[in-house]
């Protein structure tokens, strides 16, 4: 069973099940990052080509360049049912990709090398992508409601409370393609009895149910492995100090940050973008701090506010 997050020739063992591009999932639309110049340069924000294209010239140097170039690792949820499921929608795009998926049951997808950029977060400048990598986390988010979901309609909500747990009701055809078998998918943290959390990110009230615990443990170890991968994306998340909160909007000095962040972090939608609100209100920023302050061997703090 493989553990290794892969580039350039470089491997790092996070701990848990990945599974790589030649067995799994092929990124359908990987780019050349125009900072690094070990690859043909029409590569660059072109239109996808056939896989064996995208060559790696000298990995060793690749390597060293991309170490230098890359210092974000920035968090999606891909408002699907699973990973399965956003890879058919990658697929069916001529743009869209992501160098990580993780599935509900903690499986982690690596989509082509780091090497490669993949447009998954053009950020506020235009800039995003290259200087980041990406996971999209299988999560509905909005999707679930049935009264706000948009591109999954649906009469009810997603989620429903058996036995006293929520549960997602996964249409039999994705269920069957997640690895675990018979995996039920229940969210990690619930909110009082309507089980989902509702915050406001970038001017958007964003109501969803929480990623589930599996996707947390095989996120923390997939995010150490980057850091060791790519030490410039360090292990450290948006935090107010004054305020002792995560804060959930576009940060003021988002393409300068080093460390792992979400997508509405670095897009709040200027220059007729999209405005992004990933990975939503549910998502537990306290929690990732907490695991990397405990690694770091500093004392553990309390936070007041969990959410
Ligand atoms: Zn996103």
């Amino acid at each position: 069973m493989n553990q290794n997050i892969v580039s350039c020739g470089h491997k790092i063992d996070i701990g848990t099940r990945v599974v790589l591009w030649n067995e799994g999932f092929v990124c359908p639309n990987k780019r050349g990052r125009s900072a690094c110049s070990h690859h043909d340069p029409v590569l660059n924000d072109a239109p996808s080509r056939k896989d064996s294209a995208y060559k790696i010239l000298q990995p060793e140097s690749a390597y060293k360049e991309l170490v230098q170039r890359v210092h974000q690792f920035v968090l999606h949820y891909d408002a699907c049912y699973s990973s399965y499921h956003c890879h058919q929608v990658m697929t069916e795009s001529s743009f869209k990709g992501s160098h990580f998926y993780l599935d509900l049951d903690g499986t982690v997808y690596q989509t082509c090398d780091l090497y490669w950029k993949t447009n998954t977060a053009p950020a506020d400048d235009r800039q995003g992508n290259e200087r980041a990598i990406h996971v999209e986390m299988a999560n509905l988010s909005w999707e679930a409601l049935a009264k706000e979901s948009e591109c999954l309609p649906s009469r009810q909500d997603k989620y429903r409370k058996k036995r006293g747990r929520w549960v997602l009701e996964l249409p039999n055809d994705y269920r069957r393609k997640i690895r675990t078998t018979g995996f039920q998918t229940n969210p990690s943290r619930t909110y009082g009895t309507r089980g989902y959390f509702s915050r406001k990110i970038n001017g958007r009230v964003v109501r969803m149910w929480d990623f589930t615990e599996q996707q947390y443990q095989a996120l923390i170890k997939l995010c150490i492995g980057i850091n060791q991968l790519l030490p410039r994306i360090k292990l450290q998340v948006p935090f107010d100090k004054s305020s002792g909160r995560h804060p959930l909007d576009r940060l003021k000095n988002y393409s300068k940050f080093s460390g792992i962040l979400g997508h509405a972090h670095v897009q709040k939608g200027l220059n007729g973008l999209e405005c992004k609100h990933d990975p939503g209100s549910a998502f537990n920023w306290a929690r990732l701090k907490k695991a990397f302050r405990t690694l770091s061997g500093e004392p553990p703090q309390v936070i007041s506010n969990s959410s």
